[in-house]
């Protein structure tokens, strides 16, 4: 494996190999790069001085903007190619870097001078609900012990039209927020929500669309998808549950949606792949494929303001997801539906097999049956406010592992403003 002319222990999680792209602000300036060790290399100053040498680019900029958008439209074989100039780049036995102190400090900023942004103009959002363990626990607490999933659920990835607007990077503080709840017999009141989750998934990001019209094949899904980032889907399960029949959710999980900030591209993830299970009823043509999934672990971790460090209370894995990313895309296109650069799929809840595998509060409680006990001696089934929530993931394989860094929120209080 080539390494990079930096020093970069084992097991960090942006090794050369890995390269996830993000947008950051140093000194004022918004500019795009890409995570090299305790780095980030700064490709908007790297494409100013002309040094970014891509035949499929012809010159153009790309990396001049605030977000990745324009990166993301020029396809798979140009975000290829930028990450083979890259690795050649920063390579130790190759780069045009490593012997050039003053281009160093022009170009490689520490991590820890930085603020990171939103990467990507995000278009539009739609979540899944393509793990067969958390669509069980959830049908068996909500509907039926003894009939979970629903008849549709294994011919087809569930999903709903999200609100891209409410996509915002790690960090950045999520509001109580007010909603309708029903609670017993009485008539709904306006008040915050007293049922606090978050929901850990995997955001998918479409790099190239397709026409109105022209749905994507089965076979060629995943040359749209540019790459993946930690989710944490916020969701109010008392507004949820009194708004969604019949039309699926809404208020209850537009108010946040909190994505890492940086982008593993699937070019980076390709060795981690993993075969999914089989599918029982096999689907129709246009979903029939092997599912492929990735060995991504993801440990989700909370803080209260009475904890000093944040606190494992769930470990799951992508891997266990029953419908993959090339199917949802197929699915969601389907109709005709047009994806656009910048759209982020989310996965849905990711559990897994075994009690502390879930990928939400209300499963890892069983709906608050079962408190968790944190070290502080506090317990809590749902969120309070200025709790902190977050999600790493790690891919690995054999010696080779790269990370995703955190998606990270602290829960505000509800003040209406
Ligand atoms: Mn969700």
């Amino acid at each position: 494996m080539q390494s990079s002319f930096l020093d970069i222990p084992v097991g960090h999680p942006f090794p050369l190999y890995n390269l996830p792209y993000g947008v950051f602000e140093y000194n004022g300036k918004t500019s795009v790069g890409v995570a090299i060790g305790d780095y980030v290399l700064d490709l908007t100053a790297l494409e100013a001085k002309g040094l970014i040498k891509v035949k499929t680019l012809k010159g153009r900029e790309i990396f001049s903007g605030q977000s990745l958008n324009a990166f993301l439209k020029t396809g798979k074989a140009c975000w290829s190619e930028v990450r083979e100039f890259l690795r050649h780049f920063l390579a130790a036995d190759t780069s045009d870097l490593r012997d050039n102190a003053q281009l160093q400090k022009e170009l490689l900023i520490p991590q820890s001078f930085i603020t990171m942004k939103m990467p990507i103009e995000v278009s539009g959002y739609t979540d899944f609900y393509s793990s067969i363990e958390h669509a069980t626990n959830i049908g068996k607490m909500f509907r039926d012990a003894n009939n979970p999933l629903l008849p549709n659920w294994r011919h087809l990835p569930v999903g709903y039209d999200g609100r891209a607007s409410a996509i915002v990077v790690s960090g950045t503080k999520i509001k109580r927020p007010h909603g309708q709840l029903k609670i017993g017999d009485n008539d709904p009141i306006y008040a915050p929500t007293r049922q606090f989750d978050t929901e850990v998934e995997l955001g998918f990001i479409i790099g190239t669309g397709n026409d109105l019209g022209s749905p994507i094949s089965i076979h060629s899904a995943t040359d749209h998808v540019f790459g993946a980032v930690m989710l944490l889907d916020w969701s109010a399960r008392d507004i949820q549950r009194w708004e969604y029949v019949p039309l699926g959710p809404f208020l209850g999980k537009n108010f946040g949606t909190t994505i890492s900030p940086w982008i593993v591209t699937m070019e980076a993830l390709a060795p981690f792949s993993v075969p999914g299970p089989v599918q029982d009823p096999r689907p129709l043509p246009y979903l029939l494929k092997d599912v492929e999934n990735f060995n991504i672990n993801l440990h989700l971790e909370i803080k209260t303001p009475k904890m000093d460090a944040y606190q494992e209370i769930a470990r799951t894995n992508y891997k266990h997801m029953y419908w993959d990313i090339a199917q949802q895309v197929a699915h969601h296109t389907a109709n005709g539906c047009n994806l656009q650069p910048g759209d982020v799929l989310g996965t849905g809840t990711i559990s897994g097999p075994t009690p502390d595998s879930c990928g939400s509060l209300i499963e890892l409680t069983w709906g608050g049956a079962n408190p968790i006990k944190l070290i502080s001696g506090e317990e809590r089934v749902f969120l309070s406010d200025h709790d902190s929530m977050r999600v790493k993931g790690i891919a690995s394989m054999g010696n080779l592992s790269i990370g995703f860094g955190y998606a990270e929120a602290t829960v505000a209080s509800a003040v209406l403003t």
